[in-house]
């Protein structure tokens, strides 16, 4: 078993006379960022000019472009959306670094796939919360914590390791527990599990299973409520207590049907594709094609995007979404969380 560091073992004290950028104000920043502050760190955000700005300023931060936080900082956290980083790492936070600064990410992918090629200088390192933004912030007011990851790329001042510690500390996260990883492993494997399983295996899975019942003429309305909202209650049941807590809520039936259907739905022909689907990221053909598909402003992206709205389990899932208000309710207080 990989070993678990706990708040024994990480020391905020590591922050005193020490100032944190939080770069970004979204999911993440918003939630380091208000972590951080409530721990004791000296926190600035830096940001562009908009809606994360006027929201930090109303959460009484102290906000300044991205360069001058950097400048103003001993620890840089860089919380911008992924295909933004590499623009604004080169043009606003590479010229304002400098030795001893402490380069900071919550994913490893512009790292590993050098998209940002930090100076030799610079320490770098990842703490990366396995949860949402909102998730991070509400269960550390709560006093407890969202798990985390951490890893160390570059270790110049020989300190990365306690300041991954005392940052996932004042984070909230080694209240729950953190692991160490490498920026290798943090990356190929969040990007293997979000195409595989979590999003894309998940999306295809629910769409098959509508197509093949309203294909064999069952009513749309039907099939939405099996393959997709009735999924809630199973991964929660799965979350809370693996697949054996969530095989001991349904019926019997449901559990022979998993035992025998299963495996003939998800073969060894889809574990097969997945290897390749490993393949791709692992030989950095998929960040290839992701980083070019960003460069052309997203073309493919865009279309399939727009075509997946309207697939009937979409147009249905709408309407059927209107009869259940308890649904509405729970989207709109997790999307004003993130937006806090
Ligand atoms: P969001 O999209 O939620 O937030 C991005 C922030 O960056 C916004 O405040 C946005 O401000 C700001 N921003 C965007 N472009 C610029 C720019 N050019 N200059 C200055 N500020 C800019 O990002 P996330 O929090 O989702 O992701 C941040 C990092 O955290 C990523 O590396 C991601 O992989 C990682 N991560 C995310 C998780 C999640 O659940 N979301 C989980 C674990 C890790 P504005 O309002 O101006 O657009
Ligand atoms: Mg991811
Ligand atoms: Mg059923």
């Amino acid at each position: 078993m990989a070993k678990v560091y706990y708040n024994a073992e990480g020391n905020t004290a590591y922050f005193q006379n020490k100032r944190v950028a939080v770069i970004g104000y979204g999911s993440q920043g918003h939630a380091h960022a208000q972590n951080l502050r409530d721990s004791g760190v000296d926190v600035v955000i830096g940001l562009r000019e908009g809606k994360s700005w006027e929201k930090a300023v109303q959460d009484g931060f102290k906000v300044y472009p991205v360069g001058e936080a950097v400048e103003a900082s001993d620890v840089v956290m860089i919380l911008l959306p992924d295909e933004m980083q590499p623009k604004v790492y080169k043009e606003e936070i590479a010229p304002a670094l400098r030795e001893g600064h402490a380069l900071m990410f919550a994913h490893g992918f512009n790292i590993h796939f050098h998209q940002i090629v930090p100076p030799a200088e610079v320490d770098v390192l990842l703490v990366a919360p396995k949860g949402p933004g909102h998730l991070v912030r509400r269960t550390y007011e709560q006093e407890a914590g969202v798990p985390a990851l951490f890893a160390i790329y570059q270790d110049v001042t020989g300190e990365a390791r306690e300041l991954a510690l005392a940052y996932a500390k004042g984070i909230g996260a080694l209240r729950a527990g953190a692991l160490e990883t490498t920026f290798k492993e943090e990356t190929e494997t969040d990007l293997f599990g979000e195409q595989a399983v979590l999003c894309g295996g998940l999306t295809s899975l629910v769409k098959a299973g509508f197509e093949t019942l309203t294909e064999a003429g069952y009513q749309p309305e039907v099939a939405y409520f099996e393959c997709l909202h009735e999924l809630k209650l199973i991964v929660d049941l799965m979350y809370e207590g693996g697949l054996e807590g969530m095989r001991y809520s349904i019926s019997d039936t449901a559990q022979w049907g998993d035992f025998v259907s299963g495996p003939r739905v998800v073969n060894e022909q889809s574990k097969a594709e997945m290897k390749k689907v490993l393949t791709d990221i692992q030989k950095g053909e998929f960040a290839k094609g992701w980083i070019l598909e960003n460069q052309a402003n997203r073309p493919v992206f865009n279309a399939i995007n727009e075509s997946e709205k309207e697939h009937p389990i979409e147009t249905v899932g709408r309407e059927l979404r209107k009869m259940m208000p308890f649904v509405q309710q729970q989207k709109k207080k997790e999307v004003a969380a993130v937006a806090k």
